[in-house]
């Protein structure tokens, strides 16, 4: 079964660096070594403040670095770390799985911290260590800009310090944080992202305001992953419900690690729902599917679906949409088994199931319409 587009394809009259692209890779993380890595691209003060709290070892990984979902364990180094410098990423994703460009999507917490302005030296510092080690380093990384959300001050500053630097593509937020994030404090980093033509990345992952189910607290990682689902839910009512999608019909909202197979069910009760109580949100003036099929989009690693290619071939048909999904890898999460890939050969990263004809539109189609920037054929 092949599953390599051939190179040298035109694309829809594309120009530039779209042009022979075969694969995007949209969600990969790229994981700090440690707060010290960070330290020299902190201003004085906020590195003097790391040594005297006597934080240079902190993690701020929310899931252990050891747990065998953060890193598969053939993509450890000896220290039972790994996915911390790009010849890792080159090795074990973007040759072995044949992106040409990928997104890297950093996980590490240090946006999350409670001192608005430590969240924010932090996070300028965590985005600048990543342009220096991981960008300029693999002309094919791209990256997304990740923000201090509970601050929209902070954050639509690190929008704009960061925007004219078109290698970052996309801006980044995890799933629960402090607020819902359809609500109207949030909106001027929506404005900020329709500006510059990028598109809001949710990413599974809590900032630990609050208990990550709407029943209380989990005991176990594993119910804790599994419930990124239903705050990916609330999310989606969220910016559907406030107005932001309707509000910002240039947005694109990105679901990342999210699962897929959940959508169909919940955009049917969500739709049922609105046909009922509409007239309390008269400006969604459209059924809320249609809103999400037209400005959302969701990464198909983890797919959540069984091999199953009818079973998969359902849902596709229930999202009737054939624009939604993107490709990603999640490197290094452990979402799938197998490593080898060559053209020719099953591409492992691909979730069994899809549609060898779907492919073309998953990996290379989708993500050039959903990232302008991508589309575009000099970095700055
Ligand atoms: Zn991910």
């Amino acid at each position: 079964m092949a599953f390599w587009p051939r190179r040298g394809g035109r694309l829809g009259g594309e120009t530039g660096m779209a042009e022979g692209l075969r694969a995007i890779d949209c969600d990969v993380h790229p994981m700090v070594p440690g707060m010290r890595v960070l330290i020299p691209y902190m201003d004085q003060f906020w590195a003097d403040q790391v040594v005297e709290r006597g934080i240079t070892t902190l993690d701020t990984q929310s899931w252990p670095v050891h747990a065998p979902k953060t890193i598969r364990p053939d993509w450890r180094g000896a220290n039972g770390r790994g996915a911390d410098r790009v010849e890792l990423l080159r090795a074990q994703a973007l040759d072995r799985f044949g992106a040409d460009i990928a997104i890297l999507n950093p996980l590490y917490g240090v946006q999350l911290v409670f001192n608005e302005d430590m969240a924010n030296a932090f996070t300028r510092a965590l985005n600048d260590w990543v342009r220096a080690e991981w960008l300029d380093r693999d002309e094919r990384l791209r990256a997304s800009i990740v923000i201090p959300m509970h601050n929209v001050e902070h954050a639509v500053a690190e929008i704009e310090r960061l925007a004219p630097d078109r290698r970052f593509v996309q801006v980044l937020s995890l799933v629960m944080g402090e607020t819902p994030l359809g609500r109207r404090h949030y909106w001027p980093v929506y404005e900020a992202c329709v500006r510059h033509g990028l598109p809001f990345g949710i990413h599974a992952g809590s900032a630990y305001r609050h208990p990550q189910t709407s029943v209380g607290w989990t005991s176990w990682y594993f119910e804790e992953y599994a419930a990124n689902q239903q705050a990916f839910q609330s999310t989606l009512a969220s910016l559907i419900t406030e107005g932001v999608l309707t509000k910002f019909p240039a947005l694109r909202v990105v679901l990342l690690e999210s699962g897929v197979t959940w959508l169909p069910a919940f955009l049917w009760r969500l739709q049922k729902v609105w046909k009922g109580v509409r007239f309390e949100i008269p400006w969604v003036d459209r059924p809320p599917a249609e809103l999400v099929r037209d400005q959302v989009r969701l990464t198909v690693q983890p797919l959540d679906a069984p091999d199953d290619a009818d079973v998969v071939q359902r849902l596709l048909d229930h999202l009737r949409s054939e624009e939604m999904l993107l490709w990603a890898s999640d490197w290094p999460h452990w979402q799938f088994d197998g490593v080898a890939a060559e053209p020719g050969e099953p591409n492992p990263a691909v979730p069994p199931g899809l549609p060898e004809a779907l492919l073309p539109k998953l990996m290379r189609d989708n993500p050039l319409a959903t990232y302008p920037r991508l589309r575009e054929g000099e970095k700055a």
